[in-house]
């Protein structure tokens, strides 16, 4: 049996990152994948908010890390079959130093962050699968894989969001459909001048793409970002959403793709990669218990997710949130107290952090996100309102207020946008 001060489970961007903190901080480190290469076994759309590694790993941006590109243009659109509405922001100073986000892929994100672990000293064990926890004295004191024991001081849970682990503890029961995203994502190679040209981008900058509106009626949204000679593409419908209208995800994507403005946009490039995951949708409101005797848990294992509508954020919770988990654990190994009473710091720490303080504040959105009129009803009606305004055949042209009301008409009453707006501003 062997025994180390701190075992993470899971090398995703939360457990590369917690064993990064804690090797650093000078504990012996055991870090635990099961993919036989890091970032083989998980999806991710693949944009990540570059402030937390400015503050964790402050040479994400140099030449050598995994970034494809800068991105500096934000385009939200509002689908319905045929049409589109856009709304375009671009802003250059976003593709200089200290940046605001990057577009990654996992297979080069993922063995980065587990090459900088391995660097401060942490062990890295792949094709490792953990099936189990240790328990005694009423602590966590290590995991079991495939009849093995890994004894530790502390147990830092980082195996994602469809985790064994969390049902094993029974920190969590079953994830409820409407609190859960099925993700699908391609990775569709095309030439990095064909990108550069196609989307108007220079040097290192980069788009990124969020669509609401299809398919049709379920919660959730499209997404496209440019990597340097690829693009992602992906879908997260929420699971009971998708359920209820008998909607298939591979047949979502097909859809989502073949919609006049996502078929010129990817037109010619080759589908090399095709993954699908689940996603935490619930928000803070879903999170399970972050620590126990001798246990954290970080990242997506602890739902630390969030969907803004413009933008999805989990990559920059799991660096920061697996970072503090590995710094509190190298405390606790080194002050000889794992207890509960001392694991508890981790929260006053996620509080302190944007991780807490970001997922309080956008905890109503969730709710307001399962309006289904979202993906439906308020699509069609500003593509209806623009094109009535925007088609001019020679016969008597209506005032804007009078269009409007005709894209309305017939769609949703009055009462009901009252009440959205309403819950527009109570929740979000
Ligand atoms: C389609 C889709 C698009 C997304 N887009 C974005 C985006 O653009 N930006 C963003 O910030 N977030 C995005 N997210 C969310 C983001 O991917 C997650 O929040 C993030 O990956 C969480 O990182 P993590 O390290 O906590 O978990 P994961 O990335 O899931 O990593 C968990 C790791 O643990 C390993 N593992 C699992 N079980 C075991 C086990 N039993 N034993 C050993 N190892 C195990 C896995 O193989 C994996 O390597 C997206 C998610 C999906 C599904």
């Amino acid at each position: 049996m062997e025994e180390f001060d701190v075992i993470v489970v899971g090398a995703g961007p939360a457990g590369a990152a917690a064993a990064f903190a804690a090797a650093k901080a000078g504990v012996g480190v055991l870090l635990l994948e099961r993919g036989q290469k890091p970032g083989t076994k998980t999806v991710s759309g693949g944009l990540l908010y570059t402030h937390v590694m400015n503050r964790y790993f402050p040479d994400f941006g140099s030449q050598e890390s995994p970034v494809e590109r800068f991105i500096d243009r934000y385009v939200l659109g509002l689908l319905d079959e045929q049409r589109s509405t856009c709304v375009d922001f671009f802003d250059p100073g976003m593709s200089r130093s200290p940046y605001n986000c990057a577009s990654v892929l996992r297979s080069k994100l993922d063995p980065w962050l587990v090459s900088k672990a391995e660097s401060a000293g942490a062990t890295v064990a792949l094709g490792v699968r953990v099936d189990g926890l240790i328990r005694s004295q009423g602590k966590i004191s290590g995991v079991l894989s495939s009849g093995d024991e890994f004894r530790s001081k502390v147990v830092i849970q980082c195996d994602g969001f469809n985790s064994l682990l969390s049902r094993d503890i029974g920190l969590h029961d079953e994830w409820q459909g409407k609190t859960v995203g099925i993700g699908i994502k391609e990775v569709i190679r095309l030439s990095e001048e064909e990108i550069s040209r196609r989307f108007r981008l220079s040097g290192r900058s980069g788009v990124e793409y969020t669509f609401l509106g299809l398919p049709k009626g379920v919660e959730g949204g499209g997404f496209l970002y440019t990597n340097s000679d690829s693009l992602s593409l992906g879908l997260i419908l929420n699971m009971e959403g998708a359920v209820l209208k008998g909607v298939e995800i591979s047949e979502a994507i097909e859809l989502f793709k073949s919609h006049p403005l996502i078929s010129g946009l990817v037109e010619g490039g080759t589908v090399e990669e095709y993954s699908t995951c689940l996603v935490a949708e619930g928000g803070f409101e879903s999170m399970p218990p972050l620590y126990a005797g001798g246990y954290l848990a970080a990242g997506s294992a602890a739902a630390m997710v969030l969907n803004t509508g413009f933008n999805l954020r989990g990559m920059d919770f799991a660096v920061g949130s697996g970072s503090v988990a590995g710094e509190l654990a190298a405390e606790a190994v080194k002050a000889k107290n794992t207890s509960s009473a001392f694991m508890s710091n981790y929260l006053t720490r996620l509080k302190q952090s944007f991780v807490l303080t970001d997922l309080l504040s956008y905890k109503g959105y969730p709710k307001f996100f399962r309006n289904t009129r979202l993906y439906s009803v308020y699509p069609e009606i500003m593509n209806g309102f623009l094109h009535d305004a925007y088609f001019v055949d020679g016969r008597k042209k209506n005032h804007l207020l009078g269009l409007a009301r005709k894209s309305i008409k017939g769609k949703v009453s009055t009462m009901r946008m009252i009440a959205d707006v309403f819950s527009l501003i109570r929740n979000i």
